[in-house]
């Protein structure tokens, strides 16, 4: 029977790589990680996403927990885990065959392209979700896998490791890396989502452009932080370089079909595009000289020199 006995039997016995001499912490720490955003109320339901929550849980626990002679990387436990027999991969379309063959994948990005979500046993779910039998399974990772770190667990536990992050961003008021900064995968992600997080909260989710704002009831919203001048060439992660837009205005900038002036007007060029609009909705051109929505504070409103570059790029005057 699959109860709570069964799980901290698995848990205790979760097959891990003893190479170099000492158990890989791999999967009891990200163990760890879904476990405490499930408690955070992070991960609702059965679906574990490699998200930017993941990983900066997993990295957290990680630096304190894990080991000098392993590298930490959460894309060997995400999918080696679905050898202890609870854990499962949902591919994404067009990989259902890979993941179906068990065919290993690698590498973080590799994984985040094939893998939908990871699941557990349904019986797991319900007993992480459960406080009591949680705190348990928490115990049996502790004293089989750290046992001498029971305290540093204790202060990691709840430490929002995401929002610490932003937070650290946020102080620093953005960033510009230089490439050695962005080999680690897992750290680029977590960075990426920070900077789009709070380009969006600085322009409290609505779209600069037309002013859309849509929230849902666990907090996602519809707004995309996007980057003024693209960070793939620039790498330029501070606030001012970056605009919060909607899918369909972020795509159209991306593409130049508006720029903004150094009055922070929209412009719209003429030759770039034709448009039908349902009713009731503005079309896009109607939008040309209009100022767009700004933040609050004038520090992060867009850097004027990324805005001409932009227009410059795609010809707008
Ligand atoms: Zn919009």
């Amino acid at each position: 029977m699959k109860d709570l006995g069964y799980y901290v039997k698995k848990f205790a016995k979760l097959r891990v790589d003893r190479a170099s001499g000492s158990p890989a912490p791999h999967k009891p720490i990200l163990l760890l990680s879904v476990i405490e955003l499930i408690q955070q109320g992070s991960i609702q339901y059965n679906q574990i996403l490699l998200s930017p929550e993941l990983i900066s849980t997993f990295l957290k626990y990680w630096t304190h927990l894990g080991s000098n002679i392993h590298r930490s990387d959460i894309a060997q436990p995400f999918f080696h885990l679905t050898g202890d027999s609870f854990w499962h991969l949902s591919p994404n379309p067009g990989f259902e065959s890979t993941i179906a063959a068990k065919v290993k994948i690698k590498t973080l990005s590799g994984l985040r392209n094939a893998v939908n979500y990871a699941y557990v046993d349904v019986e797991l779910f319900d007993l992480l979700k459960d406080p009591e039998s949680r705190a348990y399974l928490i115990e049996t990772i502790i004293q089989t896998w750290f046992p001498e770190r029971s305290i540093d667990f204790q202060r990691l536990y709840n430490v929002d490791a995401f929002q610490e992050v932003q937070l650290k961003l946020f102080e620093k008021g953005g960033a510009v890396y230089n490439l050695e900064e962005l080999t680690d995968e897992a750290k680029v992600v977590v960075r990426d989502a920070a900077f789009r997080k709070i380009v969006v909260s600085l322009y409290e989710q609505r779209c600069a452009f037309c002013g859309l704002r849509i929230i849902s009831l666990d907090s996602q919203n519809i707004v995309d932080g996007a980057h003024i001048k693209p960070f793939s060439e620039f790498r330029d992660d501070r606030f001012d370089n970056g605009l919060a837009l909607c899918k369909n205005h972020h795509w159209a900038f991306d593409r130049g079909w508006f720029g903004i002036d150094d009055d922070y007007r929209i412009m719209i060029p003429p030759d770039r595009f034709t448009e039908e609009s349902p009713q009731e909705t503005r079309p896009m051109k109607e939008f040309d000289g209009e100022q767009i929505i700004l933040p609050t504070q004038a520090a992060y409103y867009p850097r004027l020199e990324a805005l001409s570059w932009h227009r410059q790029r795609w010809n707008i005057a």
